[in-house]
């Protein structure tokens, strides 16, 4: 059988293909809609430093609201982003819409930096200088208050033309963090020659440290990351417990959703309100 998805579109469907691939195209094709049906939004985690007990930072988390599945993860549909290259005029998007925030927030008093997440199909297209050069021009954001978060598995493409890359954002005064750090192909000898600013710990390392041999590799990062003046964040906090081993291992920098979940615009200053009020007692 044949169903059509429009424009000439169809796919022969049978058992074997699975809802999941089903659901895969059927957000393939709404994908491209949802954009101007303005079903995507954004969420803010906050960042912890528990050495100073303060906030240092949001990161910008994209999410979809598709009308009839739901809110869809980025998980799913930023694959399907970057194949389809939507994950350009997206990125523009978040970006833009990070920065303005950050911007109303600081009038209000807010101080604190954001960070967003790119894709490597941004790296290939070179477009990123300039969208990122643009925006902060346009919304009139200080360069220090941006952070970008590229991934590992997207460092090993072309090192080369990336170095490049990330030397020009760099230049312009913006954070680079390599994200999800030790899930993929922990490849330690890039790190002293890509130029980034901090290391995000995959949560995979957070929620192993109950193992002392993780913890001794988490070490051996974290003594390398010092020694190249990289600052580090663990991501996936989720208890105490966590909070505990990273303390001892000397990583201060914490996110996860024991001191807060991706949250609205309109939440961030009850959150922080609330820290405050606790007397950061974390
Ligand atoms: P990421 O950048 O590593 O973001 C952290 C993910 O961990 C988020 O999932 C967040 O909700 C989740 N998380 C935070 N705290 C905890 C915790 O304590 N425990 C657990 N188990 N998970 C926690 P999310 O929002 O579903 O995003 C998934 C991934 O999608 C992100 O991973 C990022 O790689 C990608 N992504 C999200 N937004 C964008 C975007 O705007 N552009 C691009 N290119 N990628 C994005
Ligand atoms: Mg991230
Ligand atoms: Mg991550
Ligand atoms: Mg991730």
């Amino acid at each position: 059988r044949a169903k059509s998805l429009g424009k000439n579109q169809y796919y022969v469907y049978n058992e074997e293909m699975g809802i999941q691939a089903i659901r895969r195209m059927e957000l393939e094709k709404d994908l491209h809609k949802a954009f101007e049906q303005n079903e995507f939004f954004i969420v803010y985690q906050p960042k912890w430093n528990v050495a100073t007990n303060s906030p240092i930072g949001f990161e910008a988390l994209m999410r979809w609201q598709h009308p009839r599945l739901g809110i869809v993860s980025p998980a799913e549909f930023i694959p399907i982003a970057e194949e389809t290259g939507l994950i350009i005029p997206m990125t523009r998007w978040i970006l833009e819409k990070t920065c303005l925030q950050c911007v109303q927030w600081k009038k209000r008093g807010i101080c604190q930096p954001v960070s967003i997440n790119v894709s490597i199909r941004l790296f290939k297209s070179d477009t990123l200088n300039e969208m990122v050069y643009n925006i902060l021009s346009k919304v009139g954001l200080e360069p220090d208050f941006l952070e970008l978060e590229i991934t590992e598995a997207m460092v090993l493409h072309d090192v080369n033309d990336i170095i490049r890359q990330l030397q020009s954002i760099r230049a312009l005064g913006v954070r680079v963090s390599l994200d999800d750090f030790g899930s993929g192909y922990s490849s330690l000898g890039l790190l002293d020659r890509i130029p980034i600013d901090a290391l995000k710990l995959d949560r995979l390392f957070t929620h192993d440290l109950h193992t002392p041999s993780k913890r001794a590799i988490i070490n051996a990062v974290l003594r390398m990351a010092e020694s190249l003046q990289l600052d580090v964040i663990a991501e996936g906090v989720e208890n105490y417990e966590h909070i505990e081993y990273l303390r001892e291992l000397g990583c201060h920098r914490m996110q996860g959703n024991y001191y807060g979940k991706p949250m609205m615009e309109d939440e961030v200053e009850g959150w922080l309100q609330l820290m405050e009020s606790k007397g950061h007692a974390f």
